[in-house]
């Protein structure tokens, strides 16, 4: 094992803080007793303020991937038509899970550098008179390539053509990291994971609900027992669950509400983007180009950078994880060895980006990969910069 701590920077799963660590390091109780009803109710209450969201959100001991499949089956019937837009690697799988459970897919192709594009997705609707669309599923945050899709556009489009399409999206590299607000951009549902911006480990995922979703999910046919939502609702009203919960993740899940309430959502995200800028300023000294190519829509839980052509990306990564022990994202379908993808999302400050940073530089250059030799430089000058103008302030 190499001493210090390895540098996990993947975008998800992401670094567990300590305090996350002692939180689940407890002995498991009875999750039909009078303990676990306190624990409970304060979850799935926090939970909400984590979403932006007055109404219920179902919490699954699954992966991202159960959530996608829950949010699909309990609100579409077999054979019923649903947009997606192909903005990555991401939005392709939940294609393929869609299209396995018996629905039929209209799949608007995208070219992996930008989010969904919400004209594309008014046309589509426009069009769509007799209103066979059931739903229109977008991701937030396109992991695979650092780039966002516009919630409230694809919502505006949506209205504006008078569509009665139901809005999934899918927020699992985006919540608690990039703002996200279920209710006020009437989103009907929004699929989440534990181990990205909510700093866990992997195990939980969350279905965000609305009005319009619940009425929907008493007339929907697709076959779900396991994932059934009216199954949960009963349960979780007082606290409880229909099947063994995750007990000790919930014990996480409560110490993450609570740091992320301590600093204020409005700071975390503010501290994402803080260190997405630094991470682009690092590249363009480089001379790297960043994916995605519209800057509206930069993420800021992660930065997608481009590989100069005939150098491989893999081998950047393994020089890295062997030389520095981090670990970068890969490039992700026909991604795959073009890209490198550093995630500088959940528990993460300024210093733990300087160093993921000078361990790309260090490793561009032990890769033998063409690059100027400014990026850290020019991160260090943006951190500094931001750190200034509180310091006036506070004079
Ligand atoms: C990680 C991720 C998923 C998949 O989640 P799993 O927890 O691996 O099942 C889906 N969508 C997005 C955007 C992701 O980042």
């Amino acid at each position: 094992m190499p001493a210090g701590r390895h540098f996990l920077q993947i975008p998800g799963p992401t670094n567990v803080p300590d305090r996350i660590l002692r939180a689940i390091d407890r002995p498991t109780i009875d999750h039909r007793g009078p303990e676990f009803e306190a624990l409970g109710k304060e979850v799935l209450g926090g939970i909400r303020r984590i979403f932006k969201t007055r109404h219920p959100v179902v919490i699954y001991p699954a992966s991202g991937t159960g959530a996608w499949e829950a949010a699909l089956v309990n609100v579409l019937s077999p054979g019923d038509k649903v947009l997606m837009y192909e903005s990555g690697h991401f939005a392709s799988l939940w294609c393929k899970l869609a299209r396995r459970l018996g629905l039929e897919i209209d799949l608007i192709p995208g070219d992996w550098r930008r989010g969904a594009e919400a004209a594309a997705i008014h046309e589509r609707l426009a069009a769509d008179k007799g209103h066979v669309i059931k739903a229109v599923c977008v991701v937030h945050n396109e992991t695979s390539t650092g780039a966002t899709t516009r919630v409230p556009l694809v919502r505006k489009a949506i209205d504006d053509a008078g569509h009665p399409a139901l809005l999934l999206v899918d927020t699992i590299s985006s919540l608690a990291s990039i703002d996200y607000r279920h209710d006020e951009w009437g989103v009907d549902v929004t699929v989440g994971g534990s181990q990205k911006g909510l700093m866990l480990p992997p195990g939980l995922s969350f279905n965000a609900l609305s009005d319009k979703a619940l009425a929907a999910n008493k007339a929907a046919k697709l076959p779900r027992s396991y994932w059934d939502w009216g199954e949960m609702l009963g349960p979780n009203d007082k606290g409880f669950f229909p099947y063994t919960p995750a007990t000790n993740l919930l014990y996480g899940l409560r110490e993450a509400i609570a740091m992320l309430e301590e600093e204020g959502l409005d700071s975390v995200f503010a501290r994402h983007d803080r260190h997405a800028e630094a991470t682009r300023r690092a590249a363009a000294a480089w001379g790297l180009e960043v994916l995605c190519a519209v800057p509206e829509e930069y993420s800021s839980s992660l930065t997608a950078l481009l590989m100069p052509a005939g150098h491989d990306a893999d081998r950047l990564r393994a020089a890295i994880l062997e030389r520095f022990d981090m670990s970068l994202g890969m490039g992700l379908g026909k991604l795959a060895g073009k890209v490198f993808r550093i995630g500088h999302l959940g528990d993460f400050n300024d210093l733990t980006l300087m160093g993921t940073l000078a361990g790309v530089e260090m490793g561009l250059e032990i890769a033998g990969v063409p690059h100027r030799k400014d990026g850290v430089r020019a991160a260090m000058e943006y951190l500094a910069s931001c750190a200034r103008p509180a310091a006036a302030k506070a004079a």
